[in-house]
């Protein structure tokens, strides 16, 4: 397991650009829009990881939500495992409350799921299986 990426909600993409691009010196890999989502990305390396910056681009999603309640700032974390199925099972044995119990598949393969921040002390957890494990 290790930690995938690290999301931060901002309102203005581009202004946040100037900050963790410029100012603090990451590199800019891509920006990718995804309306499905509601959301435009820019992905931004820092060693095995990354750090995501989430504009929202649509009224009414949860992340739209989440920012007028809260402002914006660090949205959620991300980690890659290797069975996203066992995975959810564990947490669903333990009592762990799911925002998503069964793995929601993205465009390129990806699974994907979220842990409500009530079972975490209080922070958003996503969890991630790439389409291609690389080990067997
Ligand atoms: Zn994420």
């Amino acid at each position: 397991m290790h930690l995938e990426h690290l999301a931060i909600a901002v309102a203005d993409l581009d202004a946040a650009l100037r900050f963790y691009r410029d100012v603090l010196g990451l590199t800019l890999e891509r920006v990718e829009e995804l309306p499905s989502e509601g959301v435009r990305v820019a992905f931004l390396p820092l060693g095995e990881s990354h750090i995501e910056l989430v504009q929202p681009t649509q009224e009414e999603t949860g992340i739209t939500r989440w920012m007028a309640k809260t402002g914006g700032g660090m949205h959620h974390l991300c980690l890659a495992v290797d069975d996203i199925r066992a995975a959810l099972a564990r947490l669903s044995a333990a009592g762990a409350e799911l925002i998503t119990p069964q793995p929601v598949a993205r465009p390129d393969g990806t699974l994907y799921a979220f842990i409500h921040p009530r079972s975490t002390g209080g922070v958003l957890i996503e969890l991630y299986q790439k389409s291609q494990p690389t080990s067997p």
